[in-house]
């Protein structure tokens, strides 16, 4: 841990060590500006959210980490299947046979070691990263963030200056609710209860790594099914936050009902022995009305968060990162860290990532199954795993939903 006092002010304040704050962390500080990165939590922590899409690779590339993802133990992910209502399997969605190169191949990551590895990759690349370190509030002079009020490991409480503040601090979206900001999607207000299991059922071969999405019976819940190194098996449960969560019921009993009305579950369970509590998290999807502002700007799930069906969480987090430190890179350079210059990456941004929005409300319309259109337009299949791929941000990434339209 570092223990040298911290400096009162720097180019960049990056708020929050998860994979967003750590990618930009990462970028503005090889650029050779001065980055500090408050983290409230110690590293390694536990965090939800552990399958990967494959463009992540891109993202992994620029930062350098590339090698270090291929030599970690992490689990490989190279495709993943759907399973329906009446139990039934998808083909499973194969992105090597879409695109047969390396970055085709993803992971799936036990987050503490995951987010070490980028905090510790921004660290490396120059960042002054400190870790149990809480950020109580941003300082603003009229509509420009100039820093932050910081409680330090030692318990004291400490004002920083910066030029740019980046809020990166996930589900806690600091600025985003200090700033009122936040947009709730009504129709996405879910809730979920997960464990690990040792033993549950894994394919033999390539396939072995895959995330299964499974629907119970009745449509109206979902499990993911993730396999993780070591034999352990992330599974966990999705559904409407008020038909989940009903008062009396703990989080055991709640998984036990749900995995009773999800029979093509409970045949990969039997057997396997759970490792851990219950977790529950409330999970509702929301975007933000206004992304960035003078001195300021929002990245990864401070930003927004989409439901985790398509595991897009992390991707978005980390090319989120990405492109926002490419803008606050120029926008020092220029001396002008206005909302135009550090939003400038957000309206690409926003239209590749509405495209995943897209498909999760398919995924939840009733009138509307994947299934039958897969069938009724075999065509399609290019483009939908183009979209599970993550590869959102170019001109024809949307093209599949003139298909879908027609269906509904
Ligand atoms: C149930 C569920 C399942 C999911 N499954 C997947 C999945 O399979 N795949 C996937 O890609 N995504 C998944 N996600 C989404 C994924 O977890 C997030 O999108 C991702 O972690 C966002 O990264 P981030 O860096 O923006 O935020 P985080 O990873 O949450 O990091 C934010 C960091 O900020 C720190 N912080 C917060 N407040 C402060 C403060 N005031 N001061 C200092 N530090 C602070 C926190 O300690 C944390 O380390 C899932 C989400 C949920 C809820």
């Amino acid at each position: 841990m570092n223990v040298q006092p911290l400096a009162s002010e720097y180019d960049c304040l990056v708020i929050g060590g998860g994979p967003a704050g750590s990618t930009v962390a990462a970028l503005v500080a090889q650029a050779g500006y001065s980055v500090l990165v408050a983290e409230r939590e110690t590293f390694p922590r536990f965090h939800v959210g552990e399958s990967l899409m494959p463009e992540t690779y891109w993202v992994f590339k620029r930062l350098g980490v590339l090698e270090q993802m291929r030599d970690s133990l992490f689990v490989k992910k190279v495709s993943v299947q759907f399973v329906g209502r009446s139990g039934q399997a998808s083909q499973p969605f194969f992105f090597d046979e879409h695109d047969p190169r390396e970055c085709s191949t993803t992971w799936q990551v036990e987050r503490a070691a995951f987010d070490k590895l980028l905090l510790d990759n921004a660290a490396a690349r120059g960042a002054d990263c400190r870790e149990a370190t809480r950020v109580l509030e941003v300082l603003f002079d009229g509509n420009r963030a100039h820093g932050a009020q910081l409680q330090t490991s030692d318990g004291r409480r400490q004002s920083v200056q910066a030029k740019v503040v980046v809020d990166a601090s996930g589900q806690q979206a600091l600025l985003a609710n200090a700033l009122g900001l936040k947009r709730i999607h009504p129709q996405l207000k879910k809730a979920a209860v997960w464990s690990y299991y040792q033993g549950a059922m894994r394919e033999s071969g390539k396939h072995g790594g895959a995330t299964v999405i499974l629907q119970n019976r009745s449509g109206q819940a979902w499990f993911w099914y993730i396999p993780l190194s070591n034999g352990v098996t992330s599974v966990g449960v999705v559904r409407d936050r008020d038909a989940l969560l009903r008062s009396g019921e703990s989080p055991a009993e709640i998984f036990a009902r749900e995995l009773a009305d999800c029979p093509a579950l409970e045949q990969r369970l039997a057997g396997a022995t759970r490792t851990d509590d219950f977790h529950v998290a409330k999970e509702f999807s929301y975007d933000t009305r206004q992304s960035a502002g003078d001195g300021w700007v929002l990245v990864g799930d401070a930003w927004g968060f989409i439901d985790p069906i398509y595991s897009s969480g992390v991707y978005f987090a980390l090319k989120s990162g990405e492109l926002a430190a490419d803008a606050i890179v120029a926008a020092l350079a220029d001396g002008e860290t206005t909302a135009a210059r550090l939003g400038s990456w957000l309206e690409g941004f926003q239209q590749g990532t509405s495209w995943i929005r897209r498909l999760v409300d398919a995924y939840y319309d009733e009138q509307f199954s994947f299934g039958r259109f897969m069938r009724d337009h075999p065509e399609q299949l290019g483009s939908l795993t183009n979209l599970l791929i993550g590869r959102i941000f170019h001109p024809q990434a949307g093209e599949i939903f003139a298909a879908m339209d027609s269906e509904s």
